[in-house]
């Protein structure tokens, strides 16, 4: 079960959309994929993990917000957000820029649907930090990260922030 390496800001696989998974071209390599990303997801401490953080460009998240101190795990393939609603304030990080944390306001409840490891279709809603957690992912399979996303005036502060951070990141 490999460590994988994390990809960071700045790094060109984080900003581009990525593609549809076809499950059964991926189908073959998904477990062993799977594994590798939750065994790097952990080792990060990290409540969720994208593809493009391993450096592939593919529709694919894992998430464990571990609600309860119970583990719970997300395989999201192809996920669409159905619906949100309302609002929540928090603090946001990402594996992706280490050390940094900022505010930033997401939606409170979130529908989203998607294949699991299985290919087979899921729905649910998440609220709080799934909610959240669920919103940072596709962000990333979209080629967002949460900084894009803070106002600018604080999109200005956090990239200083960053630049400073990057002289110590992996
Ligand atoms: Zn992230």
């Amino acid at each position: 079960m490999p460590i994988l390496r994390i990809t960071k800001h700045g790094e060109r696989v984080l900003k581009t959309p990525c593609p549809r998974v076809r499950y059964d071209e991926l189908a073959p390599e998904l477990p062993g994929l799977l594994r590798d990303m939750w065994a790097t997801m952990n080792a990060a401490r990290g409540v969720g993990l994208a593809a493009p953080q391993i450096g592939l460009d593919l529709r694919l998240a894992v998430i464990d917000v571990r609600p309860q101190g119970k583990s719970s795990r997300l395989v999201l393939i192809n996920p669409e957000i159905l619906s949100a609603d309302g609002d929540q304030t928090d603090e946001e990080g990402c594996l992706s820029i280490p050390g940094v944390y900022a505010k930033l306001k997401r939606a409170a409840r979130v529908r989203v649907r998607a294949l699991d490891a299985d290919g087979k279709p899921w729905e649910m809603t998440g609220e709080g930090l799934l909610a959240r957690a669920f919103q940072h992912e596709i962000d990333h399979l979209d080629g967002k990260l949460y900084v894009d996303r803070l106002p600018f005036e604080q999109r200005l502060k956090v990239l200083d922030v960053i630049k400073d951070a990057k002289v110590h990141w992996p």
